[in-house]
């Protein structure tokens, strides 16, 4: 098989949809879903593209109302979920917000609750990565905040929030990365959030059980999605998932059915605390 490659992309964070060549397949035309969410309410964060769009979609699908946090410049990325989300016959609650910000943070669990009407799973899947080109000594304290308060710190207050809401029955899907088992140098600081949430995840599911709440993560590995284009250097970009052991990047569409796997209780009731791999054949342990 010879190597997929992509044409050479650079974009700003956070990125758009829109202007990626290819489009990624968020399984818009195959997603088929068999009521494993119905009338559940799930909050995603970062839900506007890449693999929360395709989450999105795949709930959705699954008979879940859907709400989504997003930046305010990724409107129009936002807007083509929620219709999408709508297609499929649920609503969609639009949440723009800085999840840097504690209280951006926290107001966005109190308006995605407030529009579903409740809540029941919890999906953090927003984050950050910048590759740093040369060595540690490049990484700034502004990289680490960028990086350690959209990928560690919000998770720690939407899902501090969220608990407020979740009940008997609920779960929470953390979005880990191959990067949290084999960590590459120009993603120093963000592979280290990661092995961080593989930690979070584990440990919160030990407290929460009582409570008969379920965490568990996925560790995508390289994955088609607008942060690729705008956080790697575009000779990086043109071989992007080439050295994966199935030779190519993934598409959103294909790491959705691990998140509603894990998501629901007709395939996961006795899943918690695990970390289940979508990676290309890269290893998770
Ligand atoms: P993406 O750019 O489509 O999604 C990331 C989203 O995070 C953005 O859409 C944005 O809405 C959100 N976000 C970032 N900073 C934010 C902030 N300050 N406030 C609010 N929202 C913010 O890219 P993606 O690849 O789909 O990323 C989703 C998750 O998957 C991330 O946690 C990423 O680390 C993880 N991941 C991606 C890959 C990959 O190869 N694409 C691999 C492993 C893990
Ligand atoms: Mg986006």
């Amino acid at each position: 098989m010879s190597a997929q490659t992509f044409p050479a992309q650079q974009q700003t964070p956070p990125g758009l949809t829109g202007e990626m060549r290819p489009r990624p397949d968020h399984g818009e035309d195959s997603y088929v879903g068999a009521s494993r969410l119905e009338g559940r309410r799930a909050l995603i964060t970062g839900g506007d593209s890449g693999i929360g769009r395709a989450v999105a979609i795949a709930f959705a699908r699954e008979g879940a109302d859907v709400a989504i946090v997003y930046l305010p410049d990724e409107q129009p990325d936002a807007d083509e979920t929620c219709r999408l989300v709508e297609d499929a016959g649920r609503r969609c609650v639009l949440v723009p917000a800085d999840l840097t910000v504690e209280d951006e943070a926290r107001g966005a669990v109190r308006t995605a609750v407030d529009g579903l009407g409740g809540l029941d799973v919890l999906v953090n899947n927003a984050g950050f990565q910048m590759a740093r080109r040369e060595s540690v000594a490049d990484i700034t304290s502004e990289d680490l905040d960028r990086t350690f308060k959209t990928n560690l710190y919000a998770l720690f207050w939407v899902t501090q929030s969220a608990l407020e809401h979740l009940k008997d029955g609920s779960s929470i899907v953390n979005c880990s990365s191959i990067q949290a088992y084999q960590p590459s140098e120009p993603l120093l600081d963000y592979a280290s959030t990661k092995a961080a949430i593989n930690n979070v995840t584990v440990n919160l599911a030990a407290e929460l059980a009582e409570r008969g709440i379920r965490v568990n993560a996925v560790a995508p590995g390289p994955i088609w999605t607008p942060l690729q284009p705008a956080t790697q250097p575009p000779e990086k970009v043109e071989k992007f998932g080439s050295d994966t052991p199935l030779g190519r990047a993934g598409q959103p569409a294909e790491v959705a059915h691990a998140f509603v796997f894990l998501a629901s209780e007709q395939t996961a009731s006795y899943v918690s605390g695990t970390v289940l791999g979508v990676t290309g054949g890269k290893p998770v342990f």
